[in-house]
């Protein structure tokens, strides 16, 4: 039995973005120049129509411009390249996202790789994929960038770090899964990825420092799973009917974990904030080196 500290990413999220407000301002007042985030949607999917409002508001929150183009779902692959083409050569424009998924007649492949990688702020085109694995500077993927302060700031009151720990991360998506462990093992953790062909799969959750669960199942990773003093990271968003309401859980049965876990993200209000304020980081990040400008003053 453990302890366990609730990780905050409301708050943390919070922080994060304070820091960033301030950023922007700094670079209106000093050059007068505003970071601008172009999201892209195409059709009417209702979870991608909340996702696109949070981040417009977000944007503008901390003084961003931010546009939002929707496309009715006819939309041909064709017309929306050249819509990214045209944001492409757009200096006014800093960062291009192009909410997932698309249409089913339409390649998301094709679509992000068409995005110039400087400006790809949800940082899953190849060259920024490249970069990560590679060690250069890229663009990273939110999510991970997010779990990452996450972690950072779940072992300050233990003074604690990642150096030597175990990282068991389940799940290998290119935008959560590979991208985290890219980042854990720039960290000097020593990684394994799981995924759903991966034998037992409970022992080695037990021997994880540092646990990441990204599955998309509903409570999956079981309380027995975790060792004691360890650090969960929940990245899943799963909503379950409850009686007669709809709620969100987590890939990570909390209630269980939480009775071995040193530190624990919750759902909601765990991962799901960071991935927002990482997006306007990103932007402000893609900004900055368009201009030639330091970072020095972002959070
Ligand atoms: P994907 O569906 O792309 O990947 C899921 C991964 O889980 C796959 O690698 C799959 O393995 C693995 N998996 C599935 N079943 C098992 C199993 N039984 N045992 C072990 N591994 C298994 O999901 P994403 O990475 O896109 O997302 C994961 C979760 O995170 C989802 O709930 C999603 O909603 C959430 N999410 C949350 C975000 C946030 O902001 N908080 C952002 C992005 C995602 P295999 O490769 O073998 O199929």
């Amino acid at each position: 039995m453990v302890d366990s500290h609730l990780i905050d990413g409301t708050a943390i999220a919070a922080q994060l973005r304070a820091g960033l407000k301030t950023e922007v301002a700094h670079w209106l007042a000093t050059k007068g120049l505003v970071p601008k985030l172009v999201v892209v949607i195409v059709g009417e999917d209702p979870a991608s129509q909340v996702y696109v409002r949070n981040k417009a508001e977000q944007s503008k929150a901390i003084g961003m411009e931010s546009e939002t183009i929707k496309l009715p779902v006819e939309t041909t692959e064709s017309d929306l390249l050249a819509l990214v083409a045209k944001l492409n050569a757009d200096s006014q424009v800093n960062g291009i996202l192009v909410q997932l998924p698309l249409p089913a007649h339409m390649s998301s492949l094709k679509v992000i790789d068409a995005i110039d990688p400087d400006k790809d702020v949800d940082g899953f085109h190849v060259i920024n994929a490249g970069k990560l694995s590679v060690g250069l500077d890229g663009i990273v993927p939110c999510t991970p960038l997010g779990s990452m302060i996450l972690l950072e700031e779940a072992f300050k009151p233990f003074n604690d770090s990642f150096s030597g720990k175990h990282a068991v991360i389940v799940g290998r998506s290119n935008i959560v899964g590979k991208p985290m462990a890219q980042l854990l093992l720039a960290k000097d953790c020593t990684v394994t990825i799981a995924h759903s062909k991966t034998k037992g799969l409970a022992a080695l959750c037990q021997s994880a420092d540092i646990l990441v669960a990204a599955v998309g199942r509903p409570r999956f990773i079981k309380g027995e799973w975790v060792k004691d003093g360890a650090y969960i990271i929940d990245v899943g968003i799963n909503r379950i009917t409850d009686g007669e309401t709809t709620k969100l859980v987590g890939d990570v049965d909390f209630d269980a974990a939480k009775a071995h876990a040193r530190a624990i993200t919750p759902v909601p209000k765990g991962v799901g904030p960071m991935t927002i304020a990482c997006l306007l980081k990103n932007t402000l990040t893609a900004f900055c080196r368009q201009h030639g400008l330091s970072m020095d003053k972002a959070a």
